[in-house]
């Protein structure tokens, strides 16, 4: 079901609490905010709504404060670093729904902008506590959730305000849905995943999902090994998780039982260390030999993963080929990354890992979408329903089309 958006609702004159993800990344010492592209990934909305006569207020958590109000996860270095991007004054407020929130939002003209302290400095932000609720709730007239990143979790920021306010999607969620939502609901095919990462155990609950929707499945990253010596083949001292065999026996029967053609590798880069300046050398999958441990996808497999992507029309990946972090056992990661960006294809990267590779290899702006939650994308392929979108309205249909 689609979700309405800030444009499906009346905002002029209204004050409306958005939840933006803004936990970002600082340096330690000087809190100097190191990377502000979640700040500016917020601006459409943000902007939108001060052209469309809103009173805004922002809200967002940053890092994990555990015993109430901690300086060192105050806000006010990224309502500073707002107010530089907006061109305009951003208020912060000195608590989250007390007497500075209060009085700050009190009598807000059309256009001004205040910025809350981090929701997560009320303790019961996370408990999804409804007297909290209300209390965010008693400042606005509307709620917006623009929070893709945290809209897995049921907070009072992130859904108890919803119980008490019209509730809608901003920009960045609206764009998560069209994507990741529209490559799970209705793929254009052939729609294939590519999965990698270290844990197979990890990755159950996507691959389970995604194998009753896609026509291809790959598979590459550390996981891939607990399915080769499920295989019966040796893996020298690759991670597996052993309790995991029989789960990885049956997702082999079931691919075939339902048609989908799972792809591993067939060759890997070895070495004898988990580490970048360990010698390597490469083998093929069914034979890794003692003392060796495989650390990225070899070179024919990167051809064999090439020629089962690039017919696809729709391609989601989570999770790298290997242990990119290390250089030297990158090159199966930044091989898929680029593959991805050269192709004529609808391509959707699920957070975390695979966007820092994406990142990486330069390539960021010539895949389709990157997703901005790793959690939340992860919980999205699992086919969950996150708290924090499940909760805003619904988008009227025009009664014709069955939905
Ligand atoms: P995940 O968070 O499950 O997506 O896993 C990402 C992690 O998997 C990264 O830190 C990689 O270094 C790690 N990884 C990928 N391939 C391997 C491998 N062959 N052996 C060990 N770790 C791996």
């Amino acid at each position: 079901m689609n979700k309405k958006t800030v444009k499906d609702i009346q905002v002029k004159g209204k004050k409306v609490l958005v939840r933006c993800d803004f936990n970002v990344p600082q340096d330690k010492e000087t809190l100097e905010i190191t990377d502000n592209r979640r700040i500016v990934a917020a601006i459409p909305t943000i902007e939108y709504l001060l052209q469309n006569g809103a009173k805004v207020i922002l809200c967002s958590h940053l890092g994990r404060p555990k015993e109430g109000p901690e300086p060192k996860y105050s806000l006010k270095p990224v309502a500073e670093e707002l107010s530089r991007l907006l061109g305009r004054e951003v208020k912060m407020a000195t608590d989250v729904v007390g007497e500075s929130a209060k009085t700050l939002t009190a009598d807000m003209k059309e256009g001004e902008i205040v910025l809350l302290e981090n929701v997560r400095f009320e303790k019961l932000e996370t408990k999804n506590d409804a007297e909290l609720s209300k209390k965010f709730a008693s400042l606005a007239e509307l709620f917006v959730n623009d929070a893709f990143g945290t809209a897995h979790r049921a907070h009072c920021s992130t859904e108890g305000v919803s119980a008490y306010l019209p509730a809608v999607s901003g920009f960045l969620i609206e764009k998560e849905l069209e994507f990741l939502g529209g490559a799970v609901q209705n793929p254009q095919r052939p729609f294939v995943a590519v999965l990698g990462g270290a844990k197979v155990s990890d990755k159950i609950s996507v691959i389970e999902n995604l194998m009753d929707k896609v026509d291809a499945l790959i598979i590459g990253g550390g996981m891939a090994y607990t399915f080769f010596k499920a295989q019966g083949h040796d893996i020298g001292t690759s991670i597996c998780e052993d309790d995991k065999l029989e789960l990885a026996k049956n997702i082999l029967e079931v691919a075939k039982q339902k048609n989908v053609e799972l792809l591993l590798p067939i060759d890997n880069i070895v070495a004898k260390e988990f580490s970048n300046d360990s010698e390597t050398t490469i083998a093929e999958s069914g034979d890794i030999p003692e003392g060796y441990m495989g650390l990225d996808i070899g070179p024919k497999t990167v051809e064999k993963f090439k020629s089962a992507l690039v017919n696809a029309k729709t391609i989601v990946w989570n999770g790298p080929m290997g242990v990119f972090e290390f250089p030297n056992f990158a090159k199966g990661t930044t091989a898929i990354a680029k593959t991805l960006a050269e192709l004529d294809a609808i391509t959707i990267i699920g957070g975390g890992d695979s966007a820092a590779a994406v990142d990486k290899a330069g390539v960021a702006d010539k895949v389709t979408h990157i997703s901005t939650g790793g959690g939340a994308s992860l919980e999205f392929l699992e086919g969950k329903v996150l708290p924090g979108i499940a909760c805003l309205e619904d988008k009227r249909c025009c009664g014709n089309c069955g939905h």
